[in-house]
């Protein structure tokens, strides 16, 4: 199958392949169609399987076709950053074609409500909020959605998790009864079916499933204080069956950081980040798989594609963000039957963050008590750190809206949404 079978609107097809999409995913095969259709939709899949284009596609695609141009959709998403990666997918691609869309979320000073009152009063196709602000912004009566013809939630049941469920019946109270409907959720707990018969209409459902860790690899974690992190790892190493290692942190700055912490114990330690030349990076990929090297400390840019047989040992000194990102991850060692470790170091932030991986893969990943001289770690309760996340209310209010007073409206290259 490739996206011409969907014969989708030309200019959308340019602002798809200038993204570099050649083939649509297994979500994306399987979604766009029934979306086009019109029909309502209840999809399990996660993030990393492509499930933001499955449904921005086709609804870009009801856009373009529309006969009179409103606000047509809104777009629920549990966080910022995940409203921002959308409102970024939107911009690539209805690059060629003139949609415009706006993020909404967190932040209370002036800038930020004026920024969103101005955009909505000149007019968005798409809104794409996280549930606290978009309640705030109803409530004001600024939003109106007397021609919305879809409503997409993205990750519904981290946006449950996260205690939006009253809200988001709330919003739902505001739409119009004739709309399309469609939730996207990485995980389908009795909660989520529940609402989906609550706000769907006869939904469609497909299910991808989430890809398994490969059996040899023997997975097990460390729940840390930050503090203990270092010492641990440096414990860890000095096993001598470890030859080959693979360190896994979640920025450029932290990877540098261990790399000159590490060769405090040993030597043959490199740091793979974005900041190094092309020939760098390749000499010190192979001087890994040469086994001249032992140990390799990078980001998830090593995570994907590097296929290097051999690996004793997968370290997340950072816990992943997604599961997705975790198995790919993991599955650097224990390649081709041989077996491999894989140890994850939680800290109290990553509690919840890790017990939804564990829950998509369906596994318990067994936690190892620290080295008595490392002293006591943390209680391991990720239920404690929803109910923190729920009270703080996450990720939102934190900054203001659109960065430093700037407008976010987007819409065709250089110009502004229309209607
Ligand atoms: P998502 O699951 O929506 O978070 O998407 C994961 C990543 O895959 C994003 O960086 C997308 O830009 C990318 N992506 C989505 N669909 C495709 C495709 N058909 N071909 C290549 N990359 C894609």
């Amino acid at each position: 199958m490739t996206f011409d079978d969907f014969k989708l609107d030309d200019s959308l097809m340019e602002g798809l392949y200038s993204m570099g999409y050649k083939q649509p995913t297994p979500i994306q095969q399987q979604a766009i169609p029934v979306i086009l259709d019109n029909k309502d939709l209840i999809a399990c899949a996660q993030t990393g399987t492509g499930k933001t284009a499955a449904y921005l596609l086709p609804i870009i695609n009801h856009i373009l076709h529309a006969p009179t141009r409103h606000l047509n959709t809104l777009i629920i998403a549990p966080t910022r950053e995940l409203v921002l990666q959308i409102d970024q997918q939107i911009d690539g691609m209805g690059y060629f074609c003139s949609v415009g869309s706006i993020a909404i979320y967190g932040g209370n000073d002036g800038i930020a409500w004026s920024n969103q009152k101005h955009a909505l009063e000149e007019g968005v196709d798409i809104i794409c909020a996280t549930p606290g602000r978009l309640m705030a912004l109803l409530q004001s009566g600024d939003i109106n959605f007397e021609h919305l013809q879809h409503l997409v939630l993205d990750e519904a049941d981290r946006m449950l998790d996260m205690g939006f469920f009253d809200d988001i019946k709330t919003i739902i109270n505001y739409l119009p009864k004739k709309r399309q409907t469609i939730m996207f959720s990485a995980t389908m707990p009795p909660k989520i079916r529940m609402l989906a018969n609550q706000i769907a209409n006869q939904p469609e459902q497909i299910n991808i499933a989430i890809s398994k860790p490969a059996a040899g690899i023997v997975q097990q974690a460390y729940v840390v204080y930050d503090n203990q992190k270092q010492a641990l790892i440096k414990e860890i190493l000095k096993n001598p069956d470890f030859q080959s290692v693979i360190i896994f942190s979640s920025t450029k700055d932290n990877v540098k950081l261990l790399e000159k912490e590490l060769r405090l114990i040993d030597g043959s330690v490199k740091a793979f980040h974005s900041d190094l030349e092309q020939a760098e990076r390749e000499e010190i990929m192979r001087e890994f798989k040469g086994r001249r090297l032992r140990i390799l400390i990078g980001t998830d840019i090593l995570s994907r594609g590097i296929d290097v047989e051999g690996i004793s040992l997968v370290v997340n000194y950072d816990a992943p963000g997604d599961p997705e990102d975790y198995i790919h991850r993991i599955g650097r060692t224990a390649r081709a039957s041989k077996a491999g470790v894989a140890i994850t170091f939680i800290n109290q932030r990553d509690q919840g963050k890790f017990s939804r991986i564990e829950d998509l893969m369906g596994i318990e990943v067994p936690k190892i008590a620290l080295p008595a001289e490392l002293g006591e770690g943390p209680k391991y309760d990720p239920e404690a750190n929803k109910r923190e996340f729920k009270k703080t209310g996450g990720g939102h209010g934190k900054k203001s809206f659109g960065g430093k007073g700037k407008s976010n409206f987007k819409g065709k290259p250089g110009g502004k949404p229309r209607r």
